[in-house]
């Protein structure tokens, strides 16, 4: 079978490797759709702190062609969809219930879903395997990015009739704009590029084009999504007094960044970090996908054959485009 392997920084291959097979727990999908993620963006461009190179992606979905043994979350033909990581349920942080935090959360990381088959280890199969029931496979691929969306819901704990201002219109952006628009906030989003704001105002949204540090305005609830200090640094200054600002774009490991303490101690605002996800925001964003509220697909900027899995890379590299569906021949 084809599978990606990105052996270092933009250093993506497809290689020919035998079709998994599954051990004890395991599970073997054939992927139907596999997404691009920014995630992956960063990876391919300077490696990531906490996962290995080798079998790219890690969003997807498909159909169970084998399972291990004592298998029973699924069956042989099952299309389904699963989140790339699951907790340990036995360090501190699983028993303090906190298991987006788990210490051994990439312990059992699936990777490789840019490929033909992927093998998914036992953990993930047995907590994070979930059947696509009634959504297709691009829906169903959505599950987990928007699942991080959702923990971050559940983080900040919006007040009806909230402002909201996210800061960034990449494909994490988009997905808070409809999360925010389909809990009935008012929603403005800023960025530089004009041309990423378009889906904004169809999807309901005021749209900036700006320099976030350029903006005088102030909203209860402001999202960091683009992952830059600078922009981290802005974001309290967009926050209303006694707001809440919530940064969801990680930086690189070990940067800092400064903020003004007399707008923090004085206004009240309170940052939040949000990260990854627990299964509960695996469901519920099943869920949300189910009832159809969320129009996900609008986020797709075009469908590409897993043949051109390099140059669809170096097109994201370039900027181009926000998220692709990689469909295997
Ligand atoms: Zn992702
Ligand atoms: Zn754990």
């Amino acid at each position: 079978m084809l599978q990606a392997q990105l052996l270092a920084p933009r250093e993506l291959v497809l290689a020919e490797v035998p079709i998994p097979e599954p051990q004890a727990g395991e599970v073997v999908v054939r992927v139907r759709v596999a997404l691009t993620c920014g995630t992956d963006l960063k990876t391919y461009r300077r490696g990531h702190a906490k996962l290995p190179f080798g079998p790219f992606g890690h969003e997807g979905a498909g159909d169970v062609v084998a399972i291990g043994e004592g298998v029973s979350r699924v069956a042989i033909g099952d299309p389904v969809t699963w989140m790339p990581t699951a907790p340990c349920e036995a360090c501190d942080m699983c028993l303090r219930g906190r298991y987006n935090l788990c210490r051994n959360l990439f312990d059992s990381v699936v990777l490789g879903t840019y490929a033909e088959y992927v093998r998914l280890s036992a953990r993930v199969a047995r907590v994070h395997l979930f059947r696509l029931e009634g959504l297709d496979y691009l829906q169903g691929a959505f599950a987990e990015p928007l699942a991080c969306v959702l923990h971050a819901w559940r983080v900040l704990e919006p007040l009806p009739g909230n402002t909201v201002a996210i800061l960034g219109a990449g494909v994490m952006g988009y997905l808070h704009l409809m999360e925010a628009r389909a809990r009935g906030c008012e929603v403005t989003m800023i960025a530089r590029r004009a041309e990423r704001l378009r889906l904004a105002q169809e999807l309901g949204a005021r749209t900036l084009v700006a320099e976030p540090s350029a903006v005088s305005e102030q909203y209860d609830v402001v999202i960091e999504a683009t992952g830059a200090r600078i922009v981290w640094e802005t974001a309290p200054n967009l926050c209303l007094p006694g707001g809440k600002v919530l940064f969801y774009s990680g930086l690189a490991k070990g940067e800092t960044v400064c903020l003004n303490a007399e707008q923090l101690h004085y206004g009240e605002r309170t940052l939040l970090g949000s990260f990854h996800l627990t299964t509960q925001d695996a469901l519920n964003a099943l869920e949300r996908l189910r009832s159809g509220v969320l129009p996900v697909e609008r986020l797709v900027s075009a469908t590409r054959p897993l043949s051109e899995i390099v140059s669809v890379y170096e097109a994201l590299d370039r900027g181009e485009g926000m998220k692709y569906a990689i469909v295997p021949g």
